[in-house]
């Protein structure tokens, strides 16, 4: 018997132009990304994993593309995934088609391709409009590319843009939150997501920290930065939908609350996750084989795992915690929900929890607390 595809599909792109002084992702650092090899195995996957056509009624209602930096693949890359894709599957005529790029990726041109590819949503790694601090991140683009890349998205007729941030920088850094919350919000993105920053071992920003190089910021600049984020976005118009995403009227990531909703998805690609509704499973990470086990025919599985009773109870609570649509309590949970809102963490309606930014800011502690 054929499952039903699921409606949602994450393809990772594994490619970055160099590594970021933070990112403990597994990366595939190339200078000429070799699309013609990537498109094949990530098309051998779907053949080997899901024998079938678009007529046995697989439809998207969301793609995906994410990494790494998608954008490696440049125009024609993106548009012979594409056609890859779309020999497959069905792509519903609504469907969010999402695309990562970083700013030093995007021209007119690319975006007019990528567009032209189906591509309708666009999200910006800008992490920070502070010179020094893109520095230090190893990042590739400047904060003026940042500006240009929004003008190139939207003069190629893609309105719908995203921007990441990150917050939580060391202090020595001297870096203006509050001035990149602006010059943000200034290019009138759709939509915005924030990230505070983790120091990974084996990165070159931990062995920074090891090395005593570098000091991470304390929890209180965390939440400093991240209330005051809140402050910001929710003035300007931005709806704090899930604990790291803001985003205009009607601008919600379709795809990434599939994820928060618990329905299936595919993943393909390197290090890519996959939940089928019961389990989970992921890919191996590097990609040099991950492409050797599509060559000769094999799964690139490198694990997988059938979620508990208990797992899935502690996922309906994070879940439901993490977005403002917010968790439908049980009898039992009642109680502590009610201590939540009188501490300002929370509002109660009815049966339903919402946490506040201040509840989102010790959403693991609150989680736990009811599982
Ligand atoms: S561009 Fe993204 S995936 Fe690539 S190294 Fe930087 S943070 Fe990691």
């Amino acid at each position: 018997m054929t499952h039903p595809f699921p409606r949602h599909l994450y393809v990772h792109v594994p490619f970055c132009a160099r590594r970021c002084s933070y990112c403990d992702f597994s990366i595939a650092v190339r200078r000429d990304v070799p699309v013609r090899e990537y498109v094949e195995a990530l098309t051998t996957e779907l053949d080997l994993r899901f024998p079938g056509s678009p007529t046995d009624q697989r439809t998207l209602d969301t793609l995906y593309l994410g990494g790494g930096t998608p954008s490696r693949l440049g125009a024609g890359g993106i548009a012979s995934l594409m056609e890859a894709l779309r020999a497959r599957l069905g792509i519903a005529s609504d469907a969010e088609i999402t695309i990562e790029a970083n700013p030093d990726d995007v021209s007119v041109g690319a975006a007019r391709a990528w567009r032209d590819a189906g591509v309708n949503r666009l999200s910006l790694g800008a992490q920070s409009f502070d010179p020094r601090a893109l520095a230090w991140m190893h990042r590739t683009h400047t904060d003026d590319q940042i500006a240009d890349a929004v003008d190139a998205v939207r003069a190629a007729g893609i309105e719908n843009v995203s921007i990441d941030l990150i917050f939580s920088l060391p202090a020595a850094l001297e870096r203006d939150w509050a001035h990149d919350l602006r010059r943000a919000v200034s290019l009138a993105p759709s939509h915005v997501s924030l990230y505070g920053l983790t120091v990974h071992e084996r990165t070159p920003l931990g062995r920074w920290r090891d090395r005593g190089d570098v000091t991470e910021a304390p929890d209180e600049t965390y939440a400093t930065e991240f209330l005051l984020a809140h402050e910001v976005l929710t003035a300007a118009g931005f709806d704090h939908y899930e604990v790291s995403s803001y985003a205009r009227p009607g601008a919600r990531s379709r795809h990434n609350a599939s994820y928060w909703s618990g329905v299936p998805w595919v993943g393909l690609g390197p290090a890519a996750h996959e939940f089928d509704g019961a389990r989970r499973r992921w890919n191996v990470a590097p990609y040099a084989r991950w492409t050797q086990l599509l060559r000769v025919g094999k799964d690139p599985i490198e694990g997988e795992e059938v979620l508990s009773s208990e797992n899935r109870a502690a996922e309906r609570v994070y879940l439901g915690l993490r977005t403002s649509s917010g968790l439908k309590l049980t009898p039992a949970e009642q109680s502590a929900a009610r201590r939540w809102a009188e501490a300002g963490w929370a509002s109660l309606e009815g049966d339903v929890v919402r946490l506040t930014a201040e509840g989102w800011l010790r959403l693991d502690a609150l989680a736990a607390d009811l599982t």
